[in-house]
């Protein structure tokens, strides 16, 4: 059967119109699907008894199924979801207290195959890209769940955006149409896939571009970044400075503080050097430990001083809250394994 979630407008026209029904009863059913996000077509109350009938017999309004969801002591919530041919992926709901904003954490593909040292993901290895409705029914399960509006989009669950573009550009569409968030409530997260941030520059992508760097040089972003070897930091900042000239965006440069390895004094001094040119923020991560990789949190006094050496380069610099790590959905800790849940 047909699944209604992720058709456009147009399309659920054409189904109502095959139907014999009006156009407003389209409309009717869109906002059911991408506002109200009911799970059943009983609920869609403003619907006749025997057109909901006729919609029950034809139509699914989704075909993905909630395996679990945990819920963080600070309000996070992890749902762990799975498609039809069984794969799992999860996703990720952050509030944020002393806003009204609501952010989901979606994932690209099921594994990732860039293998970064540091990331639970890159550990599974590749499975494969997820199409543009398995992105969207992400953002639906959050929104069925907890009958509330998603106001915030990051591509920072598991896989890399950029290597499934074109369902990423494709959900980034539907977002905006359909779910009505703009784009510049959108975030899209790269481990920094030169000839795809290139492609973003002239389409002139009004998202925000997040580049995880993670390190100050070509030596130390070899150790825990194999992609390094093939898109080089230098060539990066090349990409970086000709897409903010392109689009006029600031990009957000994801940096992860692991202790000893790239928090110290010098690998601050020498990032804030790099990124003299960039037009940029700066978001500090503190390492989320993942099992088997060696690698320590930082210490608070480091996090401190290297935020402060940035700050006085110039550069606005954020530390990233460290949300749902209790329920292992912090940054890097999504795996889409059940036997990864804890309680
Ligand atoms: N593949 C994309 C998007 C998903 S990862 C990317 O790498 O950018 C989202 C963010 O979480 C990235 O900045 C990533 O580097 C970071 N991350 C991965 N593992 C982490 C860990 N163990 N601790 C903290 N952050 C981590
Ligand atoms: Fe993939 Fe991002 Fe994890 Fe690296 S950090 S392995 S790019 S998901």
């Amino acid at each position: 059967m047909e699944v209604l979630s992720g058709l456009s407008l147009e399309e659920i026209e054409n189904i109502t119109n095959a139907f014999g029904a009006s156009k407003y009863r389209a409309k009717q059913i869109h906002n059911w699907i991408y506002t109200k996000s009911v799970s059943s077509f009983d609920e869609m109350t403003d619907l006749g008894k025997d057109f909901r009938q006729t919609l029950k017999d034809n139509f699914l309004i989704t075909d993905t199924k909630v395996v679990s969801k945990q819920v963080s002591s600070d309000g996070t919530i992890k749902y762990l979801i799975e498609y039809p041919d069984g794969e799992r992926v999860e996703t990720v709901l952050m509030r944020f207290d002393n806003r009204a904003n609501l952010t989901a954490c979606v994932s690209s593909q099921i594994g990732c195959a860039v293998n970064c040292s540091f990331c639970a993901t890159g550990k599974q290895g590749f499975k494969r890209n997820l199409n543009y409705k398995e992105i969207i029914e992400q953002v639906l399960t959050i929104q069925r769940d907890t009958k509330l509006k998603v106001t915030n989009i990051v591509f920072m669950g598991q896989g890399e955006p950029l290597l499934n573009l074109d369902n990423v550009l494709k959900a980034l569409e539907i977002f905006n149409n359909d779910f009505r968030i703009g784009a510049r409530r959108i975030t899209i997260s790269t481990s920094g896939i030169i000839p795809q941030i290139n492609h973003l520059a002239e389409l002139n992508l009004q998202s925000t571009l997040a580049i995880s760097l993670h390190a100050p040089n070509h030596s130390i972003r070899c150790k825990i970044m194999p992609i390094e070897k093939k898109y080089p930091i230098d060539e990066l900042k090349k990409a970086l400075i000709n897409y903010v000239d392109k689009t006029g965006n600031r990009v957000t440069i994801e940096y992860i503080l692991i202790h000893n390895l790239n928090d110290t004094f010098e690998s601050a001094k020498e990032l804030a050097f790099f990124l003299k040119d960039i037009k940029c923020n700066v978001n500090l991560i503190p390492y989320n430990p993942v099992t088997e990789t060696g690698y320590k949190k930082p210490l608070k006094n480091d996090i401190m001083k290297f935020k402060y050496i940035l700050e006085h380069s110039g550069k606005k610099v954020t530390v990233r809250l460290e949300r749902g790590a209790d329920i292992d959905a912090a940054c890097g800790q999504l795996s889409g394994k059940v036997n990864n849940l804890k309680g």
